[in-house]
């Protein structure tokens, strides 16, 4: 073997392929109930997309992106993620001038040089949904509960819900103020990346993985004590929904999630169907992203979804209902000439919606059937030069090995009928 997938990206093979499909079916059923239309943005971004709308000090930035130079000479970004491009192009096709509020959904392949782990790939798969033009709670309620239904009716039992407001840039500010006189004199029992967040971006500090960070934390103090009047407001009405729509949720004062850009409402949206916690969607408010990429004021709210953890956790559970990628009708054929009919026949199958294969190996009469129930073929049909001349094809049951005979004419309605009858 000469040529290997490059590190920490993986092929998605097809036997995994019935997975994807069912979360990408879900995805399009779903966001379309609750008004959401799909947007798709290019893969790749300048950088200045990301490093603004991202945040310079964040990891994704600092660390994480595919970042290079084009035959340009212009800094391109392989996308870590969609909200930023979403909101570029919001802006840049003016929709805040055409819609009061646009509520988009995306699916689509994301970038990030991270170390690979299982269910974590360098080119990773998110869908996600943004709404942008309202500052209502309801709105955030709706995000959530979009993002957990979804969860839900792809089997999951065990959706669970955390919750956090980080308030608006003053009420952070304070907080950070207070955070950070806080760690200072604890500054050596922090990790090294820690102690640089310290100057750069100490919110991050709280969701270090690190146990001395964790410890260190635990008594600080928490934002849901920094909120102003507005902000407290804004989340005693997101729970006020929530608790109407039977949502239940954990309070955690820690969650602040990775990214800049987010105020008030965060969220997790985690499963325990295999016992531990999987975290499977985050998202929350940004209502500063719109002004800080040069539009007006705009409030917005989304999440993201990962495909890969999910698409694990539904292959360990198997409770996914996988249409079974496998054949209605395998014919056989005996020479040249059948194989001509053979080939006219299968392609009127096709036609009709029946899947439908012969030999390209030249195989044996035995080696074909033995090669159609290797891919489940449900029938199989032997056109043999005997057949051919009286105008007639044998039909043999897969299951029970019955042969009967049709003739060409009604071999089609037969077949029809035969399917139908055994889904
Ligand atoms: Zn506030
Ligand atoms: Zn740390």
């Amino acid at each position: 073997m000469k040529y290997y997938a490059p590190k920490g990206l993986y092929d998605i093979k097809p036997e995994d392929m019935p997975y994807w499909h069912a979360v990408e079916r879900e995805v399009r059923s779903t966001m379309p109930l609750y008004g959401y239309e799909e947007i798709r943005t290019p893969i790749m971004e300048k950088t200045e997309v990301f490093a603004r709308g991202v945040g310079e000090e964040t990891d994704v930035v600092s660390k994480e992106m595919y970042t290079f130079e084009d035959k340009g000479g212009r800094s391109m970004t392989l996308r870590p993620e969609n909200t930023a491009s979403v909101v570029r192009a919001y802006l840049e096709h003016k929709f805040y001038g055409k819609e009061e509020l646009s509520k988009w959904y995306y699916l689509g392949p994301m970038f990030r040089y991270e170390s690979p782990q299982k269910g974590r790939s360098r080119q990773f798969h998110q869908y996600g949904a943004e709404a942008i033009g309202s500052s209502d709670p309801s709105l955030d309620a709706e995000m959530i509960s979009l993002s957990t239904d979804l969860l839900r009716s792809l089997g999951l039992e065990e959706v669970g819900l955390t919750l956090n407001s980080i308030g608006c840039p003053e009420d952070r500010n304070n907080y950070v103020n207070q955070l950070v006189e806080y760690l200072e004199p604890e500054k050596d029992r922090l990790c090294n990346d820690c102690r640089a967040r310290l100057d750069t971006n100490p919110l991050r500090i709280l969701d270090c993985k690190e146990e001395s960070c964790q410890k260190v934390v635990e008594n600080g103090p928490e934002i849901t004590d920094y909120l102003c009047s507005e902000c407290q407001d804004h989340f005693d009405t997101v729970k006020g929904y929530l608790n109407q729509l039977g949502l239940d949720y954990q309070l955690d004062p820690k969650l602040v999630r990775g990214l800049d850009y987010y105020t008030k409402t965060v969220f997790e949206v985690f499963s325990s169907d295999l016992g531990a916690q999987d975290a499977l969607v985050g998202g929350g408010r940004y209502d500063g992203l719109v002004e800080l990429f040069g539009g007006d004021p705009t409030p917005a709210v989304g999440f993201a979804g990962g495909i890969e953890r999910l698409v694990l956790l539904l292959e360990e559970l198997e409770r996914v209902e996988m249409k079974k990628n496998g054949l209605d009708i395998y014919l056989a054929t005996l020479d040249e000439e059948t194989k001509q009919t053979g080939m006219e026949l299968v392609q009127e199958l096709r036609n009709g919606g029946i899947r439908a294969e012969i030999d390209y190996l030249d195989k044996s009469l035995q080696g074909q059937l033995g090669y159609a129930d290797r891919y489940g073929a449900e029938i199989t049909a032997i056109l043999g030069p005997r057949e051919l001349t009286e105008g007639e094809i044998t039909l043999r049951d897969m299951e029970t090995g019955d042969q009967t005979t049709v003739s060409l004419d009604e071999f089609r309605s037969e077949i029809t009928n035969r399917l139908d009858s055994e889904s």
